[in-house]
């Protein structure tokens, strides 16, 4: 089934001048970029975005995180979107993302880790109309 789903370069990924890198394997593995914006996240925004995670003790981390710099914000298009982005993003974790997933190549840390999907539940169609409500 095709689907949509919302990604985020974050801004570490950004910094390092990895958007490049990601878009071209984004491309290479099928996807269609329906859209595509870079932005800087407001803490009003941010703070939406990851309200799901208010209660987790690194909610004000990942919020100042998330607003410190630029994030390249994508809807992704595909035959199950949502599960293939999350699979190429690879574990939450670098230390246990898989060989060949973005966050293995990409990330830092735990926190900083390069990319963000929508969870495999109604968390895509919500992402998608916070932050392209002008194709959703
Ligand atoms: N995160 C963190 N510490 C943790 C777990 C998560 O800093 O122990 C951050 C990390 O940036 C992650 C985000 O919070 O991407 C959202 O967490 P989630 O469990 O939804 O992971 P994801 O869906 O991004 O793999
Ligand atoms: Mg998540």
């Amino acid at each position: 089934m095709i689907e949509r789903t919302f990604g985020l370069i974050k801004p570490d990924a950004v910094a390092a001048g990895h958007t490049g890198a990601i878009i071209s394997r984004i491309e290479k593995e099928g996807f269609k970029i329906v859209g595509m914006k870079k932005m800087t996240i407001s803490r009003p925004q941010a703070e939406v975005f990851y309200g799901v995670h208010k209660a987790r003790p690194f909610y004000e981390e990942l919020v100042t995180f998330i607003t410190s710099g630029p994030v390249i914000a994508l809807a992704l298009e595909k035959d199950g979107a949502i599960k293939a982005w999350r699979d190429l993003m690879g574990a939450t974790n670098p230390a246990q993302a898989a060989e060949g997933t973005l966050r293995k190549q990409f990330a830092i840390s735990i926190g900083q880790n390069a990319t963000h999907g929508s969870d495999p539940a109604e968390t895509a169609p919500f992402e998608l109309v916070l932050f392209f409500p002008e194709i959703m």
